[in-house]
This record gives C-alpha cells, structure tokens and sequence, in this order.
C-alpha cells in the first residue's frame, strides 16, 4: 500500500467548490488524495482590462500546488465546472491526450464522450496563435515530466452543487483517469 496515486484538485475557482466537494465526498480514498483549495478565486472572466491581474492571481495560485504534490501522484486533476444544458459532458485537457484517449477506450468508453483538448507548449519563434488551448497554469505543472495534469471542465445544466448524476459521471470519468496502482 503506497497511498493514492491520483492527487485531485478541487476549488480552484471557489464558485466550484461546492460541486468538487460533493464529487470527492464518493470517491475511494485509497485511489484519491484531495486538495482543497478553501480560498480559490472567482471564475467569472474579468474584463479585458482586469485580464492580466486575474491571470497573474491564477498562475500565483497554480504555484502553491507543487507542495502538495508527492512522488507517489502519478496524475493531478485539476476539477472545474462551467455551464452547458446538455450536460453532464466534459471537456479534458493534458499535454498527453493519447494517454486519455487509451484509458477511456480501456475502460469501455464513457457516454457522452469526454472531449480531449491538447495543451501545447507556446512556440514564441512561430508566433503560433493556433495553440489547442490557452492556459495560465505554469508549464511547470502542465508539462510536468513527473505527473500528469488534467483539467477537468464538467459541463453541468446549472451552476452549483450538481446533481447526482453529475456527480456519478464525474466519478466515474475520475476513476477512469486514476488506474489502479500497480
Ligand atoms: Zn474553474
């Protein structure tokens, strides 16, 4: 018995909170060690003039994570909430997708479907504005050769707690992400 392999985020947008609180509440704790961010920040976008303050705020918060993160963690999900009435759906992003793609096939498929989104390393020479996903978590995190981060964006019909069968699906995409230690 070597502890959890899978560190899960939760709160990192404190309106969120609530929803990853209810997820972990049913999750099996040999599998998941959970962070609980008790001070998180507000995930509404800010205005373009706020943009650089708030993006600062995050990365200063993404920061404080590697503490807590163990050698035993093979994986850090990082769990969100955003709104969608046809949910619940998600939305994944890594740097591995392949990985993600194998697990979820491994695991018999999840319905709906997961959608991947590729976190890719900025290329300053190229100018490359055609990055798969924009982010302000600190490659130190995402590119992390040690663990893999995944952002997790449950899409849920309404802001808050979620219902059960949110919290089922976003459980059972959690355990799919967290193989069992070998
Ligand atoms: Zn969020």
């Amino acid at each position: 018995m070597i502890g959890a392999t899978t560190l899960l985020v939760i709160g990192i947008h404190r309106e969120e909170l609530a929803f990853g609180e209810a997820v972990a509440a049913g999750l099996d704790r040999r599998r998941f060690d959970v962070l609980r961010i008790p001070e998180g920040l507000s995930g509404r976008h800010p205005r373009a003039d706020q943009r650089f303050h708030f993006d600062t705020l995050h990365r200063a918060l993404y920061r404080q994570l590697p503490p807590h993160i163990q050698t035993r963690h093979e994986q850090v999900i990082d769990l969100h909430t955003g709104l969608d009435p046809h949910g619940p759906c998600a939305d994944l992003y890594s740097r591995d997708t392949a990985w993600l793609a194998e697990r979820l096939a491994q695991a018999g498929g999840l319905q709906p479907a997961p959608r991947l989104v590729s976190l890719l390393p900025a290329d300053p020479e190229s100018g490359d504005s055609a990055l798969s996903a924009e982010t302000v978590i600190p490659p130190e995190i995402w590119r992390n050769a040690r663990f893999l981060y995944v952002g997790v964006e449950m899409y849920l019909p309404e802001a808050g707690r979620g219902r059960q069968i949110d919290h089922d699906y976003a459980r059972a995409l959690l355990n799919v992400l967290s193989p069992a230690s070998k």
